[in-house]
């Protein structure tokens, strides 16, 4: 079996790789030349742990091939797995374009029976409209079958995601096209969830929606905890205790990025709306999580009163660890902030300093290293916990700052651990230490 996977971008390529570790042959195609070049070279265009390697190896045992060509990409496909962008459209609902285009390609360029498989993360329908397209534009009398297969990875441990998911949800009309996707995930060993078409586009939107809410929920318990007197992390410990409510994603600090909470959260918002439905609870969690972004500033501002003239470092600047997504990072809108309010500022982040070169404020400085951006700053700002900022902050901070000042976005210390340095130390939930 021939698989096909269209776009590869964080999802297409990881996609591709693993299914290709598995065993199976696989033509990734991409509209991008320079990323297919890249591709094509073993060199991977996006930050992930464990990819490269495995991309290498794959291509050198003949099973994975980069190319640009609809024509080459399609023609031998039995599967084709569309995995596309759906970024947020200016109304707040998923840009379908790049999916209509690639299903349109799809009836363009294939010679056989196909089952069309949509990784892309789509509104509640799109699957049916993407079968339309293709019917409409096939030139053979192929059967054409469509599954919906949303992605669950995580950025920054997507490889390990694809290899040790919670589970694989298989949405189809179709038992047979079901059957064949079922097959292909075999070698993973991960349950599979068999849905219909509707129940697995709308598990997709659901499953983020729902994580973005837990942190929404805990950044305005934090908000509350620092008010009384509270600690957030222990009040977070204690409700993760809890099997019913569970540990995960009630980590407190300057809101979610990336590149799927917000559009997600905005494109099921759009579509309830369209259903005359309104999801007050989730317009909540986005209003939320836009304040929450620059509540550092906020504390910032309270404690050292005017920021202009202020040489701040930005330590981290991707929407998370172990990634270069700069997508809707935190980090933008607190450069943001800070610009307005005259700051200056240097920004340090080990991997996605080159992304965020493009996207954040022009005037902001980038440093080679966590120590250029420290040292002579008046303010540290922890945005990112990458494993290198949580280890150097503090010491770094004690050691190269005239009066050490931490405002920390991922409550990345204890007060035992910050009380061993020289440093005064404002978090989100938490009392300052001093
Ligand atoms: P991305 O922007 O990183 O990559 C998309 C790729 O598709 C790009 O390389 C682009 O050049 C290519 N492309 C666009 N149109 C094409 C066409 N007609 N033919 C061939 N290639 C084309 O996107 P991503 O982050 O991989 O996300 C893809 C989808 O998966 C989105 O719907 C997203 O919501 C969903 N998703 C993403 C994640 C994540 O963590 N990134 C997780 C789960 C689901």
């Amino acid at each position: 079996m021939k698989i096909s996977i269209i776009g590869t971008g964080y999802v297409g390529l990881v996609t591709g790789v693993c299914l290709s570790e598995v065993g199976h042959h696989v033509t990734c195609l991409d509209i991008n030349p320079e990323k297919v070049d890249m591709l094509s070279k073993g060199i991977s265009p996006i930050y992930e742990p464990g990819l490269g390697d495995l991309m290498v190896k794959n291509m050198e045992a003949g099973r994975l091939s980069f190319t640009t060509s609809h024509i080459l990409g399609l023609k031998e496909a039995d599967v084709v797995y569309i995995a596309v962008g759906t970024p947020q459209g200016s109304d707040g609902a998923a840009n379908l374009s790049y999916v209509y285009q690639a299903a349109r390609d799809i009836g363009r360029n294939i010679t056989r029976d196909v089952v069309v498989v949509t990784k892309s993360t789509v509104p509640l329908g799109t699957n049916h409209k993407v079968k339309q397209l293709i019917t409409a534009n096939l030139e053979g009398n192929h059967c054409v079958q469509v599954v919906s297969n949303p992605e669950f990875l995580r950025e920054g441990s997507a490889v390990y995601d694809a290899f040790y998911g919670d589970r694989i949800v298989i949405g189809a009309d179709c038992p047979e096209a079901a059957a064949v996707i079922e097959e292909i995930n075999k070698p993973f060993g991960i349950p599979v969830l068999k849905t219909s078409i509707s129940s697995a586009e709308m598990i997709k939107y659901a499953s983020n929606a729902f994580l973005a809410t837990k942190i929404s929920f805990i950044n305005e318990i934090a908000n509350l905890s620092e008010k009384v007197g509270a600690d957030v992390a222990e009040v977070a410990k204690g409700m993760g205790q809890d099997a019913r409510i569970g540990s995960q994603f009630l980590k407190a600090g300057i809101g979610y990025g990336g590149s799927c909470f917000p559009k997600d959260t905005s494109a099921l918002v759009r579509i309830s709306e369209e259903l005359n439905h309104d999801f007050h609870l989730l317009r909540s969690v986005m209003e939320i999580n836009e304040n929450q972004k620059t509540v550092l500033v906020e504390k910032a501002v309270e404690r050292l009163g005017s920021l202009e003239g202020k040489r701040i470092a930005l330590l981290g600047l991707a929407f998370k660890p172990e990634t270069d997504d700069m997508r809707e990072a935190a980090s933008i809108a607190v450069a943001e902030k800070l610009m307005e309010l005259g700051a200056e500022i240097i920004a340090y982040d080990p991997v996605a300093a080159e992304n965020a070169q493009r996207i954040l404020p022009e005037g902001v400085l980038f440093a080679a290293q966590i120590e250029e951006a420290v040292k002579d700053a008046d303010v540290v700002f922890i945005l990112t916990d990458w494993k290198e900022i949580v280890e150097k902050a503090l010491i770094l901070s004690s050691l190269f700052m005239k009066n050490p000042i931490i405002f920390d976005g991922r409550n990345c210390y204890t007060e035992k651990e910050v009380k061993k340095y020289n440093v005064e130390y404002v978090s989100v939930g938490r009392m300052p230490v001093i």
